[in-house]
């Protein structure tokens, strides 16, 4: 496949595409970064949007200064923002946190308050963050995968069957950061909702790249919580976003307490504030926010959908060329219809993972994510790892773990980019064996700079 124009259109929107890094051999090339699922680089304009509005920060909630009101103000706002971008219904609060993890963690305690023994189902597809937060809160069962690595909804329905009524909660990721299949989320959504359940979406690998709608109350296809992380989308500073009814937060002890979630406390008794400010105790994350909007404004206004396409064609374009490389396992089928983003992994036969990933970035430097991605047991099945050989990981302080590679793209990366990933693996590929010898199973990291001090160019 040919493209015209192998460059892509946002790329100048993106800070740090020209950044140079040095190789192995001391030369100096321009970063390519395929490690977008694990975070993004900042958006220009978030950059802009700090460094402007910075003479203004202030503490949020916290003042009568005119700077402080403005802050808060502009805090407050930014719930609407995201409740905007996600569709959310009007009684659903916008809370703010760290990340996606925290998010979940919250959720999690907050829903665990319910005495009630009852049953969340997670799925065998989830980041840690979306299966280790519920399990020592709940009954918690794993809906199972198809033979390509799908989420099973027949699972799905048979496990809402057998817990006849006892399932509270669908834990359920948007996309998956191993595979990069997208869930069919809203059908998921009508079949948990009639059988008395409710929906949360870790949104966290599926809000960056397509649009994302949590419907409103009344359809059966709602969302009811959703989480996702600003870093992923772009907008570093740390801010990560929670959203479900209000109602699961009023009745509800916080997990963080203290400064700010509170109205009046004596030693005796304590005065809660409503959520949101109840779940956001201590000084909040404004410039988060501010970085978080941002990046919302300006990927709405390049359309999400123009993103998801063009991103669409980078991973096919990717997953077609890694088809042709002989000893390349691809962990995630294409059959043209299927639902993904812009991410997938691999193996190589005969170089270990972590060999293929440092081997990348010295000749080339290219950054790809290697290992189990924080989705261990998911990894672990589409690796069809025994019982007996996870156990044997688990209790060997072993450093030739298993695992994969992972390709994710983000909107600024191109098809010259990829030519040049493929070239290389094409290349690592026919020559494994000479690699596996030069790169021991150990591998030394070698990132000195050397004398060699370069200016990193942004925007
Ligand atoms: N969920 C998924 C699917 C992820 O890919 C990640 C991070 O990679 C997370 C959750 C956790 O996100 P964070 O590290 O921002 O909390």
């Amino acid at each position: 496949m040919i493209y015209r124009n192998p460059g892509s259109c946002f790329r100048n929107l993106v800070a740090g595409t020209e950044t140079k890094v040095p190789l192995a051999n001391g030369k100096y090339v321009t970063a390519i970064n395929f490690d977008n699922a694990a975070t993004t680089p900042p958006l220009c304009s978030v950059l802009r949007e700090i460094a402007q509005f910075a003479p203004m920060y202030a503490s949020v909630h916290r003042g009568k200064g005119y700077k402080s009101i403005v802050c808060s103000d502009l805090y407050e706002h930014g719930r609407e923002v995201v409740r905007e971008f996600v569709n959310a219904d009007k009684r659903d609060v916008v809370i703010f946190t760290k990340n996606t993890t925290e998010s979940i963690n919250m959720l999690a305690y907050a829903l665990a308050a319910d005495e009630k023994e009852q049953v969340v189902l997670s799925t065998d597809m989830e980041h840690l963050a979306n299966d280790m937060p519920w399990r020592d809160k709940f009954t918690v069962d794993y809906i199972a995968l198809t033979r390509s690595g799908r989420l099973s909804l027949k699972s799905l329905e048979s496990k809402l069957q057998a817990y006849e009524g006892k399932v509270k909660l669908v834990a359920v990721t948007g996309a998956s950061n191993v595979t990069g299949y997208i869930n069919p989320i809203h059908e998921i959504a009508r079949l948990v909702h009639t059988y008395g359940a409710r929906i949360f979406v870790d949104g966290a690998q599926w809000v960056p790249h397509t649009s994302v709608n949590m419907r409103p109350y009344d359809s059966a296809e709602h969302i009811d919580y959703l989480a996702f992380s600003g870093h992923k989308m772009y907008a570093p500073f740390g801010t990560g976003v929670l959203i479900g009814p209000k109602e699961t937060f009023a009745n509800t002890i916080p997990v963080y307490q203290g400064g700010g979630a509170v109205g009046l406390v004596s030693q005796q008794a304590i005065e809660w504030e409503a959520p949101p400010a109840k779940c956001e105790a201590g000084t909040p994350n404004m410039m988060g926010v501010l970085a978080l909007i941002t990046a919302i404004d300006t990927l709405s206004k390049l359309n999400l959908d123009d993103i998801h396409s063009y991103e669409q064609k980078l991973i096919d374009y990717a997953i077609g060329g890694l088809s042709t490389i002989p000893g390349i396992t691809l962990y995630s089928i294409r059959d043209g219809t299927e639902e993904r983003v812009s991410l997938v992994s691999f193996s190589l036969e005969g170089l270990h993972h972590s060999q293929v990933a440092e081997i990348l970035s010295r000749k080339a430097g290219i950054a790809v994510r290697n290992g189990l991605f924080c989705a261990h047991p998911y990894v672990e099945k589409l690796l069809r790892l025994s019982d007996e050989e996870i156990k044997y990981y688990q209790t060997h302080d072993d450093k030739s773990l298993p695992g994969l590679v992972r390709i994710s793209f983000g909107l600024y990366n191109t098809i010259r980019e990829i030519d040049i990933f493929l070239e290389l693996l094409t290349h690592i590929a026919r020559h494994h064996q000479f690699y596996a010898h030069k790169y021991g199973y150990v591998l030394e990291p070698n990132r000195s700079n050397g004398d060699k001090k370069e200016e990193y160019p942004y925007c």
